[in-house]
């Protein structure tokens, strides 16, 4: 099922971003994480992409759906040759993948600039354009920052491509990690009054530990809050910063929720304490349904 259409029923879907595994010694977890979080009913899920273990992305997203009977997504980046690129979807439509995230992908060395394989693939724009101009059935989503992309001089910068993804047939888009609301309401009125009528998912990460914490905002350019910031400074343990990010995220989606967004999108780093704790509270506040 295309997710866009999900997105556009009165009550908010639940997603969860998995990362397919880099090496074996990450199986385990993952496939533990997967088979936990399936049991909490997710509406549909989502796997990312990196060039050296994409076989793995595509193996993953074909058996969640076979073995779970979850909806699940399958992220493709520009990593590819426009020709490998047409291969991968092939492939993945023969499998019954309904839904593909077409991003440019983060640099292989973090830091580096992005150099494009394919000088037709170079932004998240050029994918979408491509998956939609070869006459896949697929339903689109991309990427959108609510705060300003490391890359990008300014969010004017961002909203045009934003833009672009959208006309070169984006169905939905979902949103970098954030931690101030106000970042993603600016952006959905922002892209309501420029005429974008796509769902606009909030991308949404409880903060895992303070190292990761460091590492997600300096590649997300996401902005933390002073108060959380300082609370973060002041926890005792990593666990006691663990308990914050749960509150935190927490607080974003009650007030996510009453907004009536579209969809809440996990990234759950592979592990499933957080958003279970996340989805129980919200459910006893009666914000999700049981
Ligand atoms: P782009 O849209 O290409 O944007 C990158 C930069 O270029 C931005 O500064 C943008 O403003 C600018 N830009 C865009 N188009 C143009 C243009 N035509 N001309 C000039 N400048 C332009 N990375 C992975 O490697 N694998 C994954 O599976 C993965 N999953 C993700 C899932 C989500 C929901 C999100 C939000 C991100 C994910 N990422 C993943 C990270 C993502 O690839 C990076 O954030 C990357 O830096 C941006 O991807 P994009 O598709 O938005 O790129």
């Amino acid at each position: 099922m295309r997710i866009a259409d999900m997105l556009g029923r009165s009550k908010p879907t639940i997603s969860f971003e998995f990362m397919a595994p880099r090496d074996e010694s990450e199986v385990e977890v993952l496939e533990r994480t997967v088979a936990t979080l399936a049991g909490h009913a997710p509406d549909w899920v989502s796997v990312t992409y990196r060039v050296r273990t994409g076989e793995k992305t595509l193996e993953l997203v074909t058996r969640i759906k076979r073995h779970y009977h979850i909806e699940a997504m399958a992220h493709l980046t520009c990593a590819n040759s426009a020709d490998r690129t047409r291969q991968i979807l092939n492939w993945m439509e023969r499998e019954g993948v309904a839904n593909v995230l077409a991003l440019r992908g983060d640099p292989p060395i973090s830091g580096e600039p992005f150099t494009p394989v394919d000088p037709q693939l170079t932004h998240g724009s050029d994918l979408v354009s491509l998956v939609r101009r070869s006459g896949y059935r697929f339903g689109i989503g991309a990427a959108c920052s609510a705060e300003k992309h490391p890359e990008s001089p300014d969010v004017e910068h961002e909203f045009r491509y934003m833009k672009l993804k959208v006309e070169a047939g984006a169905d939905f888009l979902i949103t970098q990690l954030f931690f101030d609301n106000r970042f993603y309401f600016n952006l959905v009125s922002r892209a309501r009054a420029a005429g974008i009528g796509v769902p606009i998912v909030p991308g949404l990460m409880p903060v895992p530990s303070r190292r990761s914490l460091g590492v997600m905002t300096a590649m997300s350019g996401a902005t933390v809050p002073a108060e959380l910031q300082s609370a973060i400074d002041n926890a005792a343990d990593d666990d006691a910063v663990r308990a914050l990010g749960v509150q935190h995220c927490i607080a974003q989606c009650a007030e996510l929720i009453e907004a009536r967004v579209p969809g809440l999108h996990f990234y759950t780093f592979n592990r499933a304490r957080a958003p279970i704790e996340i989805l129980a509270a919200l459910r006893g506040q009666q914000l999700l349904a049981s």
